[in-house]
């Protein structure tokens, strides 16, 4: 799905409505998103679309996993806080302490901002899973927000691109996985890859698109097949074609693979209505197409540990093709595709499986959580974190027989912990199976483990760090060992701190006035003193980089008076009427996609959409990539001059006189340069160019001439 840059609320409310017809929920939806207007008025995102189209498309998203009405009012309020200064009373007067309470979550994860340093990096992930372990709704934000701030992330600068990706693969995207959101899982790796290795990216994107007709012919030839087998036999069902996410493609190339071996490109999905359909349906179609041994996996029986239930076989289908079919009911679907999105009324009491089984994978979080403020090793703490939410679990039980969900690789150190800290801190021994353990001894599915404890240990033993598996564990170890630590870096870092403010010779009141201070806290995250001179302790932060944040303060911004300069061209692109040719067709109607902007030279296929003609996409465009779209073989017609629009990225280091250099390359050639907007991004600047050109090599030769403006890093061709 693409950002919706024109969304309206209509549109939102038209969506919530199919799902939700209480008219006080849909009354606080409209109150949060008139509140949330007024407050955004006058803000722009940096791709120059008011701000309030953010909140909305996130809310639209949700909407679209069914959220219940305070998660959809969260979503429109929840950059209030932060962008606005709304305060969490004035949300709880408006909204209620449930709605403020989510918007208050989420804000705690975005305070954050990813910087690039590993250490906010670390803390902005602490915070992601702090907010699993508070209400699971604000996680569920979060990762909306996330998806629609990527589906724009064109307009970011590489480094940041390639670190929201980086982020987005290493925290989001296995707390999707865990809590089985796997659509929005997959369009979260889509979007790293994307931003990540994009090279690969629209290299897969174009040989999809590419070789998209031809399988979409084998698809419904064997569509209809299967329907006919199940329709004899009366299974009332629906087939659809699947394409396979571009990432998941990516790994298997990844791992040596080639592009044309990747046998299961080609894949169906068969819905029923009941389990026993399921199996039926799959008998039948293993009557007529031969399976493929060892690819056929029953996760209805054994569904997988994100609840996940679907049969799954490969067959060999028509034409000697390999088929990967997937069959399911209806409510399996859903659950497969949303996961813990999938059933809003998790809190209500009356428990279903379903519902236990997620309270056990928030367990599951709240475990990695319990983390004291203080660890040492940051970089530990990310490759823990990913540990114990990407390994396999094993399941043991407590002399009760409660069942506790590890990592496997576990010792009874993790368990202890797991119980209880105290539970750790006073434990002698382990008894596993009625057997006495060491305590490294690794813990296996089903074990039955007992820990003897003793009430007068002073503690645990710091050899345990080693011994223990989960990073909870080793961090409940270490904050045991830190606590003692921290008073002394305390001291320690209010003393260099001071003495190198008279190195300096500022004087300590001066500088540690409550302006200075706050200013501060917000460069580095942090809310108190105490932190800071802890920090400084540990070598956290030098003190010349916190003196450095108030005594280089004063940037001024160079702002160019560019409209002048940019020739304010309006009528858009030409009559482009037998511009294109459709192979086949006279007479129809052409549209040029405004998504990627296509211009002649640029190799282009067509889509047909319903009522709309044919749409015109440059090949390697990824918003025409899913299977049941049609493409047309298209060409430009070569005698076109016609000038069409398109859109350039320029990125550059700094901003003086580039905006008059990108015009002035444009003297003595065809190409205008109808706007230009200027995003100022924390230090780094960014262009957006729109031009209009006559043909490729001429853009081309057009932006090799940016590239050796000085200053300017990059230039890319926008595709939204
Ligand atoms: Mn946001």
């Amino acid at each position: 799905m693409k950002d919706k840059p024109k969304l309206t609320f209509e549109e939102l409310l038209e969506k919530i409505k199919t799902y939700i017809q209480d008219e006080k929920q849909l009354d606080m939806i409209n109150k949060s998103y008139e509140f949330a207007s007024i407050k955004h008025k006058g803000q722009k995102r940096l791709n120059h679309t008011d701000y309030i189209k953010h909140p909305l498309n996130v809310a639209y998203i949700l909407a679209s996993i069914n959220a219940d009405y305070q998660t959809i009012c969260a979503a429109l309020l929840h950059d209030t806080m932060e962008m606005c200064g709304v305060s969490k009373e004035e949300l709880e007067d408006n909204f209620g302490n449930e709605i403020a309470s989510l918007v208050d979550g989420v804000t705690k994860i975005n305070r954050l901002n990813y910087n690039g340093d590993t250490e906010s990096q670390v803390a902005n992930h602490r915070k992601i899973l702090v907010g699993l372990t508070e209400d699971v709704r604000v996680i569920i934000i979060k990762m909306a927000d996330r998806l629609h701030n990527m589906r724009t992330m064109y307009i970011l600068d590489e480094e940041k691109q390639k670190a929201n990706a980086k982020e987005t693969l290493e925290i989001l995207v296995p707390i999707a996985h865990r809590l089985g959101m796997n659509k929005i899982k997959t369009e979260l790796e889509e979007l790293s890859l994307r931003y990540s290795k994009p090279d690969v990216y629209f290299g897969i994107v174009e040989r999809l698109n590419k070789s998209k007709n031809e399988r979409n012919k084998y698809v419904e030839d064997m569509m209809d097949e299967v329907s006919k087998i199940l329709n004899e036999h009366g299974i009332k069902h629906e087939i659809k074609g699947r394409a396979k996410s571009i990432y998941s493609i990516y790994k298997k190339l990844d791992n040596g693979k080639r592009f044309s071996d990747i046998y299961d490109l080609l894949a169906l999905r068969v819905f029923v209505d009941t389990e026993a359909d399921c199996y039926q349906a799959m008998g039948l179609i293993h009557s007529k197409y031969r399976p493929v041994p060892k690819r056929l996996k029953d996760y209805i029986a054994m569904p997988k540990s994100n609840m996940y239930q679907s049969l799954h076989t490969t067959v060999f289908g028509k034409d000697g093709n390999f088929f990967e079919i997937q069959i399911r009911t209806y409510e399996m679907d859903r659950v497969a595709e949303h996961g813990i999105a999938s059933h809003w009324s998790y809190k209500e009491k009356g428990k279903t499986m379903l519902q236990d089984t997620m309270e056990e994978k928030l367990q599951f979080f709240r475990n990695i959580m319990e983390i004291k403020e203080n660890d040492t090793d940051e970089e530990q703490f990310v490759k823990d974190v990913k540990g114990d939410i990407l390994n396999d679990t094993i399941y043991v039980y407590t002399p009760k027989g409660d069942v506790i969900e590890l990592p496997n690789g576990s010792t009874p150190i993790d368990f202890a912990y797991r119980v209880h800290t105290n539970v750790g801190h006073t434990m002698v021994g382990a008894i596993v199976n009625e057997k006495i353990v060491p305590l490294d001894y690794k813990l296996k599915n089903n074990d039955i483990i007992k820990i003897n404890t003793n009430k007068n240990q002073v503690g645990p033993s710091s050899s345990w760090i080693d011994m223990a598996y989960t990073s909870s564990a080793r961090n409940k170890i270490k904050a045991y060992f830190n606590k003692i630590d921290k008073e002394q870096y305390l001291k320690k870092g209010e003393e260099i701190f001071i003495s190198e403010l008279r190195k300096r010779k500022l004087s300590y009141n001066e500088f540690a006035s409550d302006d200075n201070l706050k200013k501060i806290f917000k460069e580095l995250k942090i809310d108190n003193l105490n932190d800071l001179y802890i920090g400084i302790g540990n070598n956290k932060y030098s003190p010349n980089q916190i003196i450095n944040i108030i005594t280089n303060d004063n940037k001024t911004k160079e702002q160019i008076l560019i409209d002048r300069v940019v020739n304010k061209e309006t009528n858009d692109d030409s009559n482009n009427k037998g511009d294109v040719v459709v192979e086949g067709i006279d007479n129809i109607k052409v549209s040029i996609s405004k998504c990627c902007h296509p211009i002649p030279g640029d190799e282009i296929t067509g889509y047909i959409s319903s009522g709309h003609g044919i749409n015109i996409h440059r090949v390697m465009c990824p918003n025409i990539k899913d299977l049941d779209e049609r493409l047309i073989k298209v060409h430009w017609n070569d005698k076109t001059d016609q000038k069409y629009s398109t859109y350039l990225l320029v990125h550059a280091t700094d901003n003086k006189e580039i905006l008059f250099n990108i015009v002035a390359k444009t003297a003595n050639t065809n190409m205008v340069v109808k706007s230009i907007n200027t995003i100022n991004n924390e230090g780094k600047y960014i262009f957006e160019v729109k031009v209009s050109v006559t043909n490729l090599l001429d853009l081309n030769k057009f932006m090799n001439d940016l590239k050796n403006i000085s200053n300017v890093t990059n230039v890319e061709r926008v595709i939204k």
